[in-house]
């Protein structure tokens, strides 16, 4: 079968792929539609150690056509997928908190190779493959109302986003918001913002070409990122600071900016993810009067339950993601669209595994 592999030089489509057969609680997706996302990128720019050559993408959508014996999930069954594996029997799990479950470090045995020799699986997904394996803990079953595409992006991006207002901000109706970088998750924090309440949302970006999408997403405020700290912005659009700050670029220095830039009880919700080893040089004192800096892991919040919730939320008109997605393109066109995203010009471009099947 297809699969898009990084092997260190070039990102490229690889035929005759094999996939191990499913044994205990596999699943085999079969991928329709995946999401390009920033984070794919980063294993490519060495940003994160990754064992090479390995199939890429964590944000996609399918369908389940083979399980191991003790699966229990339908064939045929539309799914998304989580990089979650979590183990159902440690204290979070049976507490409800499956995103704290460490069992989910320990990366199993990929289920990819090539003439023999293994290709790894990212983040326990590889989901640049018109097939791949995981176990039944981390898909979820969703409904046929919802394109691909914007499936594809609930799983990931969107989940994440509205995971960092609603459960680590806990943004409320009436409060001001500000949100660093307006890529995937930054756009869909500016939804969540505001469906969520929020009176003033503005966000700041170094590429102008995002001003539109951002104000289609509904940013009062679009801010082009200058030589000036964002700081001195932010305090002249929020004299008395904002109530909550979204950092999605993984900046240390956008960071203390965002510290700088708080109301009293002011939380920031560190979202992007900074450089291995990157310190912050804060003055300890500007957390008085109830500011907070708060690390957010994949939106705190669990999948199995958010996921379907945005679904509904989506079904129900409440939450417009359209205007998110931007291209979809076949497996032999990924390089133009990884072009796009790393210049800005792309929302969130999708690769339909469909069409080289
Ligand atoms: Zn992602
Ligand atoms: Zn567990």
């Amino acid at each position: 079968m297809l699969g898009l592999v990084w092997d260190g030089l070039e990102l490229a489509p690889q035929e005759a792929i094999e996939l191990r057969t499913p044994v205990g609680d596999d699943v085999v997706v079969e991928v329709d539609v995946a999401g390009l996302c920033h984070s794919d990128l980063k294993p490519i720019d060495g940003d994160i150690p990754q064992e090479l050559p390995v199939i890429l993408g964590h944000e996609a959508v399918g369908r389940v056509v083979a399980r191991g014996p003790s699966a229990t999930i339908p064939l045929g069954q539309r799914v998304v997928m989580t990089v979650l594996r979590p183990c159902g029997q440690c204290a979070d799990c049976l507490a409800g908190r499956r995103i704290r479950c460490r069992a989910t470090a320990t990366p199993p045995a990929s289920p990819f190779s090539r003439d023999g020799r293994s290709i790894a699986q990212f983040v326990r997904l590889g989901a640049f493959a018109r097939r791949t394996l995981v176990s039944e803990s981390q898909v979820i079953p969703v409904g046929d109302d919802l394109s691909d595409e914007i499936m594809a992006m609930i799983s990931c991006a969107t989940v994440t986003a509205f995971g960092a207002v609603e459960e680590r901000a806990r943004v409320e109706a009436g409060e001001s918001v500000m949100i660093t970088g307006a890529g995937g998750i930054g756009l869909n924090a500016i939804i969540a913002a505001r469906a969520a309440g929020a009176r003033r949302v503005a966000v700041f970006d170094i590429n102008p070409r995002k001003e539109d999408i951002a104000r289609r997403c509904g940013a009062t405020d679009f801010v082009l990122s200058s030589d000036r700290p964002i700081s001195d912005v932010a305090l002249e659009l929020e004299p008395d600071g904002f109530d909550a700050v979204l950092e999605c670029v993984g900046m240390p220095a956008l960071l203390e900016q965002a510290v700088r830039s708080l109301a009293w009880g002011g939380r920031v919700v560190i979202v992007g993810l900074p450089p291995h080893g990157a310190v912050l040089p804060l003055e300890i004192r500007s957390l008085f009067n109830d500011r907070s800096i708060l690390g957010c892991r994949m939106g705190s919040v669990d999948p199995w339950t958010m996921i379907p919730r945005l679904v509904e939320r989506c079904t129900a008109g409440e939450l417009d993601l359209g205007p998110l997605v931007s291209k979809t393109v076949i497996p032999s066109e990924i390089q133009e669209l990884v072009a796009e995203l790393r210049s800005g010009s792309l929302e969130r471009g999708f690769i339909d595994f469909r069409q080289e099947s």
